[in-house]
């Protein structure tokens, strides 16, 4: 069991995040790509425990899209299969800053949605998001009771969350999700993982991902710290990075449930997971 100020700390909701917009086929093949294909992952991680998804589309040529039809189509594949689970979909505006694009697939009304606050400079694309195009989308979220995943990358962005709340962009209780690792981000020392947290408003949620190498020791901090965690190819497409061996999205979760059990936290369900996130809207069909 894992104690926070001495109380057990609650059930561990494991988000998976299967595609990505980056990793290729070239990359690895065990990426999913197709609405199939993710479909598949994603029941693959809800029957060992994964209780939410976040979501990214890929076209037929396995290039990022916005279409909502494409998203629809992984989404009801999704639904039929893994009744209940929490859909995130991505707004990331790393490969496309428009603004209709990028919201063109909160008309699915998915459960949930990501909101970066702030930019990163990673490696291959930038990714912009100026406090017009933040506000914009967050309203788009608000209007169809869709509840921003607020994605973090340094503490700076904790604070335009934070501007953002009293400004009533952002309902509170606040849901973040903490990445560290990726060039031009937070580091992911324990350390820095601490900071983040003790940096969040009383009464929020979080949960972390360590990209790339660090995967492992920030979703170790995590569970012991309270938190949530990601796992998923889109964060690291190796299991091992010191042996090259292939990440595939089963074998990942299967660590962060594994993790879980030998730390002492239980799994939350996908109706437990609603609950902790107070998500307002059951699953849709
Ligand atoms: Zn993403």
């Amino acid at each position: 069991m894992v104690y926070i100020n001495g109380q057990p700390a609650g059930k561990l909701i494991i988000q998976l995040a299967p595609t990505g917009m980056i990793p290729s086929r070239g990359d690895t093949p065990n990426v999913p790509i197709t609405p199939e294909e993710i479909a598949k992952d994603t029941n693959e991680a809800y029957r060992l425990g994964a209780s939410v998804v976040h979501l990214h589309a890929r076209d037929g040529e396995g290039r990022p899209t916005y279409l909502k039809e494409v998203y629809g189509n992984i989404i009801s594949l999704i639904r039929e299969k893994c009744p209940n689970i929490i859909i995130c979909v991505s707004t990331s505006g790393r490969m496309d800053m428009d603004i209709g694009h990028r919201s063109e697939v909160l008309s699915l009304r998915p459960d949930m949605a990501s909101l970066m606050m702030g930019h990163v400079n990673f490696s291959i694309n930038p990714s912009i998001n100026t406090m017009d195009t933040i506000r914009r989308l967050a309203c788009a979220m608000n209007d169809r009771g869709i509840k921003p995943e607020l994605e973090i990358f340094e503490p700076g962005f904790i604070n335009t969350a934070k501007y953002l709340a009293r400004k009533g962009y952002l309902k509170t209780p606040l849901h973040f999700n903490l990445l560290l690792g990726s060039l031009g981000d937070m580091p992911a020392d324990f350390r820095d993982l601490a900071y983040l947290v003790e940096s969040l408003p009383p009464g929020s949620t979080w949960s972390a991902a360590g990209i790339g190498r660090f995967q492992t020791q920030i979703t170790a901090a995590a569970i012991l710290m309270g938190g949530h965690v990601r796992t998923g190819i889109e964060d690291s497409i190796y299991y091992n990075y010191e042996t090259r061996e292939l990440a595939t999205n089963k074998g990942l979760v299967e660590r962060a449930v594994r993790m879980a059990h030998e730390l002492g936290r239980d799994i939350a369900t996908p109706a437990e997971a609603r609950e902790i996130l107070g998500l307002e809207r059951k699953a849709q069909k």
